[in-house]
């Protein structure tokens, strides 16, 4: 069977309260993504944070994160583009994208496109309520639209997020458009705990979503549990032959201790091995999904 892409979701907006080792500061990322890369992860997503864990927007920290983590090790750079924090336009979403490309030394190699709009208000599962209620993560299809056209611009790969099976449906309609090039990279969020959003972390949530994927089009397909976890799912997902995307930034894993984001890529290399799938290098990720050449802006 094929390979396997372990990516590293290394902080998300997590905090430290269940493991301190979320990391939040570009160094602290930088570090992360050296040990998860000699792990077996291929690829690496963060969040720009502040140092007390709040959402940080600010180019600059990408800029940063990505020039030190380039001079460290080969892994795919994989950025945020802030989530539902940053609820602003679509040119302002991409604005630290357009700085990030303007050097072969900070330049990603993604950039996301969760692709379709989800209530994501944090429900309490413990008091019956939601702590939230205003929390709508918007993706617009002219905002999807204007960041497929800069991600093709600058030979970034398209890093498709679906959380329902209307976001792959939306992901096929772009597909016979020609705004999403084959081969898709899929990413199936699926959400537990105090995340609604997503379909459960179970196998039938994310079998809903293996149905409805397009028939006649090349599709690469991974899967996140945001607030679950996933390692309940990973031996199904590896011999599905699926790739996995896993980290602190989903769950703390307090199962295992404190872990550290390169002990679960770790563990899920070994289970990956054991089931007869070697973790893909970064050449073989490249070439699994046929990454174009990034174009640095002129
Ligand atoms: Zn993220």
């Amino acid at each position: 069977m094929d390979k396997i892409i372990i990516e590293a979701r290394v902080n998300e907006l997590a905090p430290r309260d269940e493991n301190p080792n979320v990391p939040f500061l570009p160094d602290e990322i930088v570090r992360d993504a050296f040990a998860c890369y000699e792990a077996g992860a291929s690829i690496v997503h963060y969040h720009g944070r502040t140092a007390d864990g709040a959402p940080e927007h600010a180019p600059s920290f990408y800029l940063e994160t990505n020039a030190g983590i380039r001079e460290r090790c080969p892994i795919l750079v994989h950025p945020t583009l802030g989530y539902v924090a940053n609820d602003t336009d679509a040119m302002g979403r991409f604005a630290a994208v357009e700085e990030m490309m303007k050097s072969a030394a900070t330049a990603p190699d993604f950039a996301p496109m969760d692709c379709g709009s989800v209530n994501v208000d944090w429900w309490n599962p413990g008091a019956g309520h939601y702590d939230t209620t205003d929390l709508v993560y918007k993706n617009s299809t002219a905002t999807l639209m204007h960041f497929a056209d800069r991600i093709k611009h600058y030979g970034l790969k398209q890093y498709l997020v679906s959380w329902n099976v209307s976001f792959t449906r939306q992901i096929e309609a772009f597909m016979t458009m020609g705004v999403i090039p084959e081969p898709a990279y899929i990413c199936f969020c699926l959400t537990d705990g105090i995340m609604l959003a997503g379909h459960p972390g179970t196998p039938e949530g994310l079998d809903a979503h293996i149905t409805f994927l397009p028939k006649d089009r090349q599709v690469v397909w991974t899967v996140v549990n945001y607030k679950g976890n996933l390692f309940a799912l990973t031996e199904k997902i590896i011999r599905a032959g699926g790739h996995i995307s896993i980290g602190l930034g989903d769950y703390p894993y307090a199962e295992f201790g404190q872990p550290t984001n390169a002990d679960i890529i770790a563990r899920v290399a070994e289970q990956a091995r054991a089931l007869g799938r070697e973790p893909a290098s970064v050449e073989d990720t490249r070439a699994i999904l046929a990454m174009p050449q990034v174009k640095i802006a002129a």
